[in-house]
């Protein structure tokens, strides 16, 4: 799951990572208030949305007086801003992060994710902070430092120095930077993060070390522990069709093509994504309807996959083994009833209970094509939408 700016912002604090002053506001009334309170020299109006490269877009301006906070507010408030991050659709401006300018001497990248390679968390560190990581991963790799944190001890001071010494951090602020980076390590580990990204983060004229931007995902199948970070969830920033898969636990992932999947088991969804790709179609989706689902959560799924106006076909591979293959179709009859189908189905059914679930399709009336194996099924619905 993600967040926003502001709330990262506070997450962090309260792990002793020092971050500059700042208030959310929703409206251009609040925003000028908020930079009234703060009453900074410098006030700084940044669009919140869960994507980055907001600078380059025109989502962070820099205001001198309350006349420039309330005319970027109202610029920035409602705005799509396009960034790299964000697709070409772009993303909505409903929040704004009221902040005080600072300073800055010099801007650096810290980043800490989980590394798949050493199986264990990975502080990194670059000099140059401010651009795209993967930027300077790809043009100057050995401008990015490592640090392999050790989870019985965790991330150890002189770890953090050498990091901070490596990204020539001024010497007289390396422990006060080491200090940031072990702060930031315990916020990651205690709130169960899979990302925490500061990027930039500053020395600041009169030497202090800050937070000027950051970015946290927290690991799902950790979030029943922290019901505080739950609540920061933001339903305007995620797939109404995922949000509605979610309600009934379906690993349900929205993408750009036009062929409807419903799968059962992940491997398996992304072999079929994969087939579909290699046939030369585009899915319209990831979906693991998972092991033990029921005609209702079938349902649900198959109706969710025709919610999506791009879906010009749909694929349903099924391999019944916990899952039955007539639970599924089921499902399938039943949500078909519901909405309506128009759009070709291709159905490849196999294991537990197939002659039951066939028998279901072929008695409900719909216009099922059905397929024999994987590549027969991927071949016929790409054939079909085309
Ligand atoms: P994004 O990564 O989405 O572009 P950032 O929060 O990193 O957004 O902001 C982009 C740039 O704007 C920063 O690299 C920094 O130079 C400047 N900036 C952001 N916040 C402040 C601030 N509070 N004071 C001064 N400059 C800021
Ligand atoms: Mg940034």
């Amino acid at each position: 799951m993600n967040i926003h700016e502001y709330q990262g912002k506070e997450v962090l604090k309260q792990y002793g990572v020092v971050v500059p002053n700042g208030k959310v506001a929703y409206t251009v009334e609040e925003a000028v208030e908020a930079a009234q309170s703060l009453g900074s020299a410098v006030t700084v109006v940044k669009a919140q949305i869960h994507a980055g490269g907001r600078g380059k877009a025109g989502g962070v301006k820099v205001a001198k007086n309350l006349d420039e906070v309330r005319t970027y507010a109202s610029e920035i408030l409602g705005k799509v801003l396009v960034t790299h991050q964000t697709g070409p659709e772009g993303k909505e401006v409903k929040r704004l992060l009221i902040e005080e300018g600072c300073d800055i001497r010099k801007e650096y990248y810290v980043g800490v994710v989980v590394d798949r390679a050493t199986g264990r968390v990975v502080m990194m560190a670059s000099e140059e902070g401010g651009t795209e990581i993967e930027e300077v991963a790809a043009a100057t790799p050995e401008k990015i430092f490592k640090e392999v944190i050790d989870p019985a001890i965790g991330l150890q001071m002189y770890q953090a120095r050498k990091l901070a010494y490596s990204i020539n951090i001024p010497n007289e602020l390396v422990n006060k930077a080491a200090q940031f980076m072990v702060a930031l390590y315990s916020a990651f580990v205690d709130k169960d993060c899979s990302i925490a990204e500061i990027n930039p983060l500053v020395v600041t004229g009169d030497g202090a070390v800050i937070a000027l931007d950051a970015k946290l995902n927290f690991d799902s199948n950790a979030l029943f522990r922290h019901k505080d970070i739950q609540a920061l969830r933001d339903l305007d920033e995620e797939d109404e069709k995922e949000i509605e898969a979610s309600k009934f636990d379906l690993s349900y992932i929205a993408l750009d093509g036009n062929i409807g999947c419903m799968v059962n088991g992940a491997g398996l969804a992304m072999a079929t994504m994969d087939i579909i790709k290699y046939y030369g179609g585009d899915p319209a989706n990831f979906l693991d309807v998972g092991g033990g689902a029921t005609t209702e959560k079938v349902t649900e799924a198959f109706k969710i996959i025709l919610s999506d106006p791009k879906v010009e076909g749909i694929f349903v591979n099924i391999f019944g083994g916990i899952m039955q293959c007539d639970i599924i179709a089921n499902g399938v009859v039943e949500a078909a009833k519901q909405v309506g189908l128009n759009q070709p189905l291709v159905v490849r059914l196999e294991g537990t209970n197939v002659e039951l679930g066939k028998q279901i399709l072929s008695e409900s009336g719909l216009n099922i094509v059905s397929a024999d194996s994987m590549a027969d099924g991927a071949q016929k619905i790409v054939s079909l939408v085309q």
